[in-house]
Order: structure tokens, then sequence, then C-alpha cells
């Protein structure tokens, strides 16, 4: 067993558990600042994000949406074209473009100084992390600061019976091992509608099984019906209201029973119902990290409970996005590098921007108006529909609306919704809006590129 420490060296030694977004962008920031880092990581070199969740899912969406706009070529003035989906080539570009991230992240880490062990950490003390490295040793290193930074793994119910070739999680769906001809998707939120848009769009047949009466049941009912119509016009088939109780194998494929009695066959069943945290086996009780459901109990500078030890990412309980565990994972290095007594602005969850990449895509940020309706907040509520626009038209596809919901005392913009073509890159200008306390007026004033999706936002500010 290998022994090392951080006296020999003034710099802060920083030990950060878990490669994903939180722990390298905590790695590269604290680096920068001039501490000392070792990044533990047992699997792959930018965390579940880049190869196993979100990227993979991004990239066969996409060519998903290739797909479908070389189908509606004509629209476009263009003769017919067959297009078939060729999977193996899917299978390839994936892992290529795994590969590339997983490398370019490595080369980051490597030039910013930050020794890399492949391996499993534990913490063995409040500020000892032991690891046992891929190629046999055993190290303890001491630490001046901990970053904890595990991610989350999809929750697999006991009834389910997942073995990764009928009955898949999100983890085996990138791809799956063959294209399903009936896939029966489980979980009605961000990721299970994001797998419906992509293999239904690959041509599988997709059934839905929704437990409550609307699709993405946390977002505003506007923004969910358009997309409900949507699954509807494209042969998705809904099961509302109804929760799976138990899977079968079927000599075809699988049968999903649900609670109000119906059954949903398929060729594969995919469970999208949510996610675990990765906090078993990490010593947290050792080193006396206090938690709730396995997350790590972090405060607004995310530090546990246990001074100089952290969490970022989907560890930390709080919103699982990708851009999320980044900005913890910068914050954190600000934070442990004493950098907090400067001007400082905390994590913001409530502003931060997601989006739903189906078709049409869906972003929101901030304040939604059914929430505000149902907590009597006074607000203003301004909607414009694509349609107006000439780019929306030129692209051949005037779907959806902006939706901006303001303070009608000041002007200043609470939050938005956009449905539409592009929303995910579009809901960014209202994200800096909501963050840096822009007006409607601000929004009116802009002088937005014509022709383009984003003079729609200005019109709705109107
Ligand atoms: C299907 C799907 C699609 C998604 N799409 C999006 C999206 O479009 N946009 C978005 O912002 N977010 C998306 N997300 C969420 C996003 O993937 C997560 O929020 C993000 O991965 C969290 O980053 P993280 O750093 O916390 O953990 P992870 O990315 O999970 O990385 C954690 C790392 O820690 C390692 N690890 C675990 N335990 C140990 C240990 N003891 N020792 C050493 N290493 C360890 C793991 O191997 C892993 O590499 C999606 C999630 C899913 C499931």
């Amino acid at each position: 067993m290998q022994h090392q420490s951080a006296s020999a060296e003034n710099a802060r030694h920083f030990v950060i558990i878990g490669g994903g977004p939180g722990g390298t962008a905590c790695a590269t920031h604290a680096a920068r600042l001039g501490a000392r880092v070792t990044l533990i990581e047992r699997d792959l070199v930018g965390g579940a994000a880049h190869l196993l969740d979100c990227i993979p899912s991004k990239a066969m969406i996409s060519t998903g949406g290739a797909m479908a706009m070389m189908k509606d070529a004509t629209e476009m003035g263009l003769a017919k074209v067959d297009v078939l989906l060729d999977f193996d080539a899917l299978k390839r570009r994936i892992s290529d473009i795994g590969e590339r991230l997983e490398r370019t992240v490595s080369e980051l880490l490597a030039s910013q100084g930050v020794r890399l062990i492949e391996g499993t950490g534990r913490l063995v003390s409040t500020s000892e992390v032991e690891v046992d490295a891929r190629d046999g040793h055993t190290e303890i290193l001491h630490a001046d600061v901990i970053v904890l930074s595990t991610g989350s793994r999809p929750r697999v119910p006991d009834w389910a019976g997942v073995d990764g070739d009928r009955v898949l999680t999100t983890r085996d769906a990138y791809p799956p091992p063959e294209l399903p001809e009936h896939l029966v998707v489980v979980g009605s939120g961000v990721t299970g509608v994001e797998f419906v848009h992509m293999f239904n769009s690959f041509g599988s047949e997709v059934t839905l099984i929704v437990s409550r009466q609307q699709v993405l049941p946390a977002k505003d009912p506007e923004v969910a019906a358009v997309l409900e119509q949507s699954f509807l016009d494209r042969g998705v088939r809904l099961y509302k209201g109804a929760r799976a109780t138990g899977i079968e194998r079927t000599g075809g494929g699988v049968r999903v029973l649900t609670d109000d009695g119906r059954v949903a066959d398929g060729s594969h069943v995919l469970l999208a119902i949510g996610s675990i945290p990765n906090s078993d086996g990490l010593g947290l009780d050792a080193a006396g990290v206090e938690t709730d459901h396995g997350y790590v109990v972090i405060d607004h500078n995310c530090k546990s409970s246990v001074p100089h030890i952290y969490a970022a990412g989907d560890l930390s309980g709080k919103l699982p996005l990708s851009s999320v565990a980044s900005m913890q994972g910068r914050k954190i290095a600000e934070h442990a590098m004493g950098l907090h007594s400067r001007p400082h602005r905390h994590i913001d969850y409530d502003k931060a921007a997601s989006a739903i990449f189906t078709d049409p895509e869906i972003a929101d940020v901030g304040v939604a108006e059914a929430d505000a309706f149902a907590e009597g907040r006074k607000i203003r509520v301004t909607k414009v529909p694509f349609s107006v626009s000439a780019k929306a038209l030129i692209n051949n596809d005037s779907r959806g609306f902006v939706k901006i919901v303001s303070d009608p005392a000041t002007g200043v913009v609470m939050g938005g919704s956009i449905v539409g073509r592009h929303a995910a890159e579009l809901i960014s200008v209202l994200a800096l809006a909501v963050s840096s306390n822009l007006t409607v007026h601000d929004l009116v004033e802009s002088l937005f590129v014509h022709p383009a999706l984003a003079e729609v936002l200005g019109e709705a500010a109107e």
C-alpha cells in the first residue's frame, strides 16, 4: 500500500471521487486556481453523462431527427428519398462520440496537471480516501478537500427482472442490442418521453405507460399537451393513469402488467422511472457525512455536514442535470480555494434552464405559469406562436410557441417556456434574462437577427 501526503507541497490537495461533469469541472477549475488535484474514476472519464446518459441519447435523437428531415424532403423542394436506419453504423457513431469525448476530457485533465487514478475510491476518515486502483495497487490519499461526485444510476424495481436483452434500463439503450420492433416505455418523465421520441423516429412501434393523466407530469400542462398530441399524431399508444406493476416474458417478447388490469405487449420494455444515488460503499458513515435517502445533504456552497467534504452532481440530490453538476463543481473549487469572500453568487437551482429533446423540442427556465398560478403569485404571461415567424416558415416547421412569465410591476423576466424547433438553444436567451434580472423591455429593445427564430422572443416580450 502506498501513502501519499499533501504536506510535502503547499498547494491545497483536492481528492475528487467520480469523473463525471461534476468531478471533472471541479478538477480542472481547482487546478487552474492553483490546487493539487487527484481525480479517481472507476469506469469512464467523462462519467455517465458523456458515455451512458446525456450525450449518447442526444446523438441518437439527432440521427432520428436527420431521418425525419429526409422523410420530409419533398416539402423542402427535394425529390423523395428513401431513408433506412443503419443500426450498426449508428452503434459505431455512438461509440465514436463517447471515445472522442473521453479523450478530450482526459487530455484536458492532463493539460491542467490533474492526477487521474483509474480505480474505486471511498472515504476512510474525514480527510483520507482509499483507492483500489484498476492496476491492483491500493493507496491512501490525504486530502485538504474531498469532493464526492459519484453520480447516480437507474432505479430498478424488484418486479422488473431487467436482463439487458428484452427488459432494459436507460443504460442498456445506447443503443440496445437490437432495434425494438415494439418498445414499451415505462415512465413519462423527461427521460421516458425522449426514448419514446427516439425509437418512434427510428420506426419502432411505441407504447408509453403514463402513471398520471399527463405526460411530463412536472411540466406546464400547455407544454405537455403539445408533446402529447405530437405523440398521438405519430401513432404512439398512451396508457394513461396506469402504473406498471410487473413484467412477464412472452414467447415473442414482453408483457407489462399495470395496476388497473391492463397489459401492454411489446418486443422490449424500457424502464425510465428515475435514479438512485451511487453512495453505497462510499464510506459516508465512516466520515460522518449526513445523507438523505442516500443523497449527500449539502448547503448553498455544496458543502456536506463535514467541513472540507463537498458533493457535486446527482449525488447531491439537487437538479439531476449535467449543467448543474458542472456548475456545482466550479463553485466548490472556488469556495474551497477561499474565493467566496469575493463577489460570489450561489447557485440558484430555480433558475436552471432545462430542455427535453423531443419533436418538437421543449425548454423552460424559472417560474412556470401553472406553478405561479397555483401559488397565487401575480404574474404577466405573454405568448406568441412560431407561426408568426418567417424563419419558422423557411424551416418548414411552424409548430410551438414562446411563453414569457414576467413581473407585472417591474417587467423583470421571471421565467419562460419554449416549444418548437431549437427550443433548447433559444432558451439560453431567457435563461440569461432570468439570471441577470433583465426586463421584458430589455428583450424588446434587443436587435435580433432577421430572419431568426429568436425574433419570436422579442415579440413575446412585447
Ligand atoms: C437518459 C438520460 C439522459 C440525460 N440527458 C441529459 C441532458 O440532455 N442534459 C443534462 O444536462 N443532463 C442529462 N442527464 C442527466 C445527466 O446525465 C446527469 O445529471 C449527470 O451525469 C450528473 O453528473 P455527475 O457528475 O453527478 O455524475 P456522472 O456523470 O454519473 O459521473 C459519476 C462518475 O463517478 C464514477 N464513480 C461512481 N462511484 C465511484 C467510486 N466509488 N470511485 C470512483 N468513481 C466512481 C462513475 O463511474 C461515473 O463515471 C440525463 C440522464 C439520463 C439518465
